[in-house]
């Protein structure tokens, strides 16, 4: 991922973390991905990885990469909450890790800044000689994600993040700047603290920041939720035009979970609706698969990572560990 994140500071955008748990959701990302020319990470959950029984996740994202061997792809492990769960990714095959130190292992509690800089320092000292990127996480975001979340907005403090960044060295940093997690994270449209990010930027340029809760939830999509016998009522997410204003400033991961969700389970209450005949799923799993790779499409163009997966030398495990030796940093 580290590569993927450099590409993106170096041309000035950002690249999708789109999650996944199935294979039609990975067929649709790669699909979005070849159809845009674009570089993409691929992210798993701790609950993404339970409910594929972890092998069956491997091997999706196995194909999706010998499938597209033009396509730069990164297998992104999301809100690990203990070293444990980062080894169990990393034997697994991810090539990046999230270590969610600002919360405790049960992905609820907050923890104090020097428990957050304990763990990811475990995490890095495991992750780098692998070669593997890591991503952490100061400040807390709102609202709650597959069982992930505080609920409560902690917003990163830059002073911290400058001392985090210096005693971890970590490859990237998500940051908590005003957005939230899941499909109801707003009563109105939220203002992003613009001011704090290029903050954060101006005292730690060389660390990718990472926008989590970052989910539109596009109208259009929760209408068609809606109008098929759904129940999606006040569902607000970060208007795209928000995210794409803080791409200057150092955003180069944008993680997007929910507006996928809905798309899907939009298109398939559509057909049960209008075809209640049918029962073959893949009467429903195929429009579903078209329906993502379609936001996903347009994610890529909107977040400017388009055209460029051609632009990017992929690199193996082996060749990062030779990169951080020779930065210096293992
Ligand atoms: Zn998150």
């Amino acid at each position: 991922m580290r590569v993927l994140l450099d590409a993106a500071k170096k041309g000035s955008y950002a690249v999708g973390a789109y999650n996944v748990n199935n294979m039609e959701q990975i067929q649709a990302i790669m699909a979005a991905a070849r159809e845009t020319g674009s570089p993409v990470i691929i992210q798993a959950s701790r609950g993404a990885l339970k409910y594929s029984n972890f092998t069956y996740l491997k091997y999706l994202m196995l194909a999706a990469a010998e499938e597209n061997p033009d396509i730069p792809i990164a297998m992104h492990l999301d809100h690990g909450n203990s070293i444990e769960t980062v080894k169990e990714a990393v034997e697994l095959g991810f090539t990046s890790v999230m270590i969610d130190g600002s919360l405790k292992e049960d992905s609820k509690t907050p923890t104090t800044f020097q428990e957050n800089l304990d763990v990811t320092r475990r995490v890095i000292d495991y992750a780098r000689p692998r070669g593997v990127t890591v991503e952490a996480e100061l400040g807390t975001l709102g609202g709650i994600e597959d069982g992930v979340g505080s609920g409560k907005i902690h917003l990163t403090d830059p002073d911290q993040a400058v001392e985090f960044v210096e005693k971890t060295q970590i490859d990237a940093l998500a940051v908590a700047i005003g957005t939230s997690h899941g499909a109801y994270k707003f009563k109105e449209e939220p203002k992003l603290a613009l001011d704090l990010v290029k903050e954060i930027n101006r005292r730690i340029p060389d660390t990718a920041l990472v926008m989590h809760g970052s989910s539109s939830v596009p109208k259009e999509l929760v209408d068609i939720v809606n109008k098929y016998g759904g129940n999606m009522q006040n569902a607000k997410g970060v208007p795209m035009s928000a995210i794409q204003s803080v791409i200057p400033f150092g955003v180069r991961k944008v993680n997007i979970d929910t507006d996928g969700r809905i798309a899907i389970t939009g298109a398939i209450r559509k057909v049960f609706v209008e075809t209640p005949e049918k029962f073959d799923p893949r009467d429903y799993m195929k429009p579903a698969r078209d329906a993502l790779g379609k936001l996903v499409a347009q994610k890529m163009r909107d977040l400017g990572t388009a055209g460029h997966a051609g632009e990017i030398a992929q690199k193996s495990l082996a060749d990062m560990q030779a990169f951080y030796r020779a930065q210096g940093l293992l």
